[in-house]
């Protein structure tokens, strides 16, 4: 049977990362293992522990109860961790305990019978704990455990639940109303990753035999797709392939020849009234060149009537990078930097649908990656996310669910459950299916 195993790290009273991890275990739907480090003498190990531990190791002694975790780790499909904030370095701790590493200041040491990585056989890590201090913190404390099982681990996705205003110290008197906010984010939480027919979420995007004629070509031919709600569905095809017109066609941009579409409830034509809910970026994003990048956000915020316009501005830039260029007119703006105020314009007030064409098209490596940890962080927190890119990689490390386009034609969706099962990845797949082969 699948095993959780739950480790419980919350040394001193952590009370509410305890129930939210409480919530997140509930969700398993097999064995649980619970595994108490809270009497336990955590700490990083030195290199005389480390010594011992390695002659142990050697001599077959397996008596040092810290084998056992490290056994229960690899024997786990999910683990789940419940750590104080105020650790930063616990994650470090524990890789060194399951692995048999000295740390010190954050610098490793492997033993050389030591499995790197030996966490990157679990599916799903959920790490999970509470923040109570400012906004650098919480920035930059999530990013390092983030990147601690990432580059570490082999964990190959991450993500954050958060509430809106975690600032405690800022939302002092709030804090129930925050954690239920939580508890209610984690209710949607599945460890599960279905295949598309086992997904009983409602479809937020759903087209049947949409059909679009350039002249005699067919640049969409027949498309059936579904994008269920809370997925990121990425939408594969060669440059041609039709990917661009199927997303007009679904914010209404364009008309369908045949074929009928629906859009966050909206039927067919109807789909460009609810064009003001998604976030999109078609193509290269347009911009006035002889406006600031505020002043071009504002246009768009007042155009689909943002309550709190400045809010909502300073917040896109800030998830983009880009804060530092409120002020500059657009027209000295690189193309990364155009790209970046696309995004930007696309997330504004948080949509609950952002339908992206290309939207990593001119950025360096840094902001790829940086842009995709913002998709997943707003995917974890209820967006639905249609993207199209030609960088598969990288649409492996972000997508849930994949729609493959062929000369106009969605020949096939998939999960990356499906793929995972087959053991393929999605680069792979793709070219086998381009190839004619039997992904086809
Ligand atoms: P992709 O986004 O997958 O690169 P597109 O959807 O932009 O592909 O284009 C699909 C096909 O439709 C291409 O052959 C393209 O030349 C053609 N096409 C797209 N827009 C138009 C248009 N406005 N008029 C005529 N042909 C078009």
């Amino acid at each position: 049977m699948s095993k959780l195993l739950f480790v419980n790290a919350c040394i001193r009273d952590e009370s509410r990362t305890k129930l939210l991890a409480d919530a997140v275990v509930k969700k398993w739907n097999g064995e649980v293992e619970e595994v108490d480090l809270t009497s336990g003498d955590i700490k990083p190990l030195d290199k005389e522990t480390l010594k011992v531990r390695i002659a142990k190791q050697e001599a077959k002694d397996f008596s040092d109860p810290v084998f056992d975790l490290a056994k229960q780790f690899k024997e786990a499909e999910a683990v789940v961790i419940a750590a104080p904030f105020w650790d930063y370095s616990f994650p470090a701790v524990l890789k060194a305990y399951i692995e048999n590493i000295c740390v010190h200041d954050l610098t490793f040491e492997y033993n050389d019978k030591g499995d790197s990585k030996s966490l990157s056989k679990v599916k799903k890590v959920v790490y999970v704990t509470t923040v109570g201090g400012d906004k650098q913190e919480l920035v930059y404390g999530i990013d390092y455990i983030k990147t601690v099982f990432r580059e570490f681990f082999g964990v190959k996705k991450t993500f954050a639940f958060k509430a809106e205003g975690l600032d405690l110290v800022e939302n002092a008197g709030r804090e129930q109303e925050i954690l239920d906010e939580t508890l209610k984010r984690i209710d949607s939480f599945s460890f599960e990753e279905k295949t598309l027919a086992d997904d009983d979420r409602p479809n937020i995007i759903e087209t049947k035999n949409l059909t679009k004629m350039y002249g005699n070509y067919a640049a969409n031919n027949n498309v059936s797709c579904h994008v269920k709600e809370g997925s990121i569905y990425g939408l594969i095809g060669r440059n041609g392939a039709g990917k661009s017109t199927l997303m007009r066609l679904l914010l209404g941009m364009s008309p369908a020849n045949e074929g009928e579409m629906e859009v966050l409830g909206k039927k067919n034509e109807e789909v460009a009234y609810v064009r003001k809910d998604i976030g999109f970026i078609i193509e290269n994003p347009t911009f006035y060149n002889y406006m600031s990048a505020y002043n071009n956000l504002k246009y768009r915020a007042d155009l689909i009537g943002l309550k709190n316009p400045d809010a909502a501005i300073r917040e896109a830039m800030e998830k983009v990078g880009m804060s530092d260029k409120m002020n500059s007119k657009v027209k000295g703006f690189s193309l990364g930097q155009r790209q970046l105020l696309g995004i930007a314009n696309a997330i504004l007030g948080n949509p609950k649908l952002l339908i992206l064409d290309e939207p990593t098209n001119g950025l360096d490596p840094i902001k790829i990656v940086e842009i995709r940890k913002m998709l997943l962080d707003m995917n974890a927190n209820g967006t639905t996310i249609m993207i199209s890119s030609h960088i598969l990689g990288e649409m492996g490390k972000l997508c849930s669910c994949y729609g493959f386009i062929l000369d106009g034609k969605l020949i096939r969706e998939v999960t990356e459950a499906e793929l995972e099962a087959e053991a393929i990845d999605v680069e792979e797949f793709f070219v086998d299916m381009a190839k004619g082969g039997q992904n086809g």
